[in-house]
This record gives C-alpha cells, structure tokens and sequence, in this order.
C-alpha cells in the first residue's frame, strides 16, 4: 500500500547554505544572497556570481545579505521566526 503523509522538519536556528549544503549556524562570516527562494552562502555566491552575470540572471538575485550582517543571522531574518519545512513523503507499506 502507498502512503502520502507531510512530514514536517523544525529546523531551528540552523542555517545550511541550499547550494552546497555547508553549515553556518556556527559561523560569524557575511556574504551571501538570495537567488529565487535559494540562499547562496558566501563562498557559493562568489563562485556563483560569474555563471550568473554570463547568463544574465542578476535580476533573479532578490536580495544580498547586508556586510553588517552574518550569512546566519540573515537566514534567520528572512525566514522571519518560520524554522520549518515541509516535505510530501510517499511511502510503500508491504503490510
Ligand atoms: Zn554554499
């Protein structure tokens, strides 16, 4: 039998970059934008940054993470106190 259920993670104050998957709730480093509804952490965005002028995708960048702020404590701004995220999960039952 196939199940479809929500499952919802809580996330927390952890902040992982959506490109490379680096962790930066620890970190202190700023940098960064949002490209679509994906954060580039610094290091993504300076690697990233030279694809994107070739292609002439800047307008998709909405937002840079201001040099007053960590990557981190921008993350957490934007996301503005919603730490969760959800995933449809399909799941085969053999009973
Ligand atoms: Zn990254």
């Amino acid at each position: 039998m196939k199940h479809t259920y929500i499952e919802v993670f809580d996330l927390g104050d952890s902040v992982i970059c959506d490109i490379c998957g680096a962790d930066y709730t620890a970190s202190n480093e700023s940098g960064g934008f949002l490209f679509g509804s994906y954060a580039y952490c610094p290091k993504c965005a300076v690697e990233s940054l030279k694809a994107i002028h070739q292609y002439n995708e800047q307008k998709y960048i909405k937002e840079f993470c201001p040099p007053n702020l960590s990557f981190r404590e921008w993350c957490l701004q934007l996301r503005a106190g919603e730490n969760t995220i959800r995933m449809i999960m399909t799941k085969n039952e053999s009973n």
